[in-house]
């Protein structure tokens, strides 16, 4: 993907990419137990209000940029009675690592109930879990297509995370392993400290099925694995942790991990065997 593909790709408007677009046939009885109502019935019965308009508290920097970005225009919800202002591409491509931590502060926009926008088209591993509003719409664009596709139920673990629960995560990490995350570029983590988490950041989701209800790398191997590994790029995500780049984000192999960046980055990701570090540092300069 050259510069001029890239900064063309994101000169698409964001309102021609963020309608939701499935239209789902009619279902059959292959799930049993997973019971998704057409879209339009969903939106009908599902109540989510995001909190549009909520301007990030911190100004996105880390992912370098020449060129002017789009600004965003408010986008109707697919939820009667609300309207959402896209992420920006900056918010969107921000490089949360080991070296790009968060602010201490940082809390995401527009987090929502999990529950209320994904509970007909997933199982949650927690009733009460938040998510950003418009990667759960993305997610939920996502788990509609698999199923259309055949794919079993999808199960979503660990969407926000503060970062405080985060930090309780990484500590109790180090009190057992006292070198834990020294150094990370040859002894790749599987637990980010409290501010380096793409999870605290809003911007990423471990998802795994009800049928491999565990976060490992098996689920890679499974049905509902594959399928995600294969089309999770057509609705903005990416795998963020692959195998053989460990060096250089510095977190193990994580198959479950999925990352979202947007549509327009995560195609022109698809396929390059470029990490986000590289693709941004290749392609963003
Ligand atoms: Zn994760």
């Amino acid at each position: 993907m050259n510069r001029q593909l890239l900064f063309c790709a994101l000169g698409l408007s964001f309102a021609a990419i963020l309608p939701l677009c499935a239209c789902r046939g009619e279902l059959d009885e292959r799930h049993s137990g997973m019971e998704i109502p057409a879209q339009s019935e969903a939106f009908e019965d599902v109540s989510v209000t995001a909190q549009p308009y909520a301007a990030p508290t911190e100004v996105v920097t880390s992912v370098p940029s020449a060129e002017p970005t789009v600004t965003p225009e408010p986008s109707p919800s697919p939820f009667p009675g609300t309207e959402y202002m896209p992420l920006t591409y900056e918010e969107k491509t921000r490089l949360v690592n080991f070296d790009n931590p968060l602010p201490e502060d940082y809390v995401p926009r527009d987090l929502v109930s999990a529950k209320e926008l994904l509970g007909d088209v997933c199982a949650l591993r927690k009733e009460d879990s938040l998510i950003q509003y418009e990667v759960g719409l993305r997610l939920r664009e996502l788990f509609i297509a698999a199923y259309d596709e055949g794919m079993g139920e999808y199960r979503v673990c660990d969407p926000y995370r503060t970062q405080e629960y985060q930090a309780s995560l990484w500590d109790s990490r180090v009190s057992m392993y006292p070198d834990y995350g020294k150094n990370p570029y040859e002894e790749p983590v599987g637990v980010m400290p409290g501010n380096a988490s793409e999870h605290c950041a809003g911007l990423a989701v471990d998802v795994c099925s009800t049928a491999h209800p565990s976060l490992d790398v098996d689920f890679s191997s499974t049905a509902e694995g594959k399928w995600l590994i294969e089309n999770a790029h057509r609705f903005g995500f990416i795998f963020r942790y692959p195998a053989d780049k460990t060096h250089i984000t510095g977190v193990k192999c994580e198959p479950w991990h999925i990352r979202y960046v947007g549509i327009e980055l995560a195609e022109a990701m698809y396929g390059s065997e470029l990490c986000l570090e590289e693709f941004i540092g290749v392609n963003m300069g």
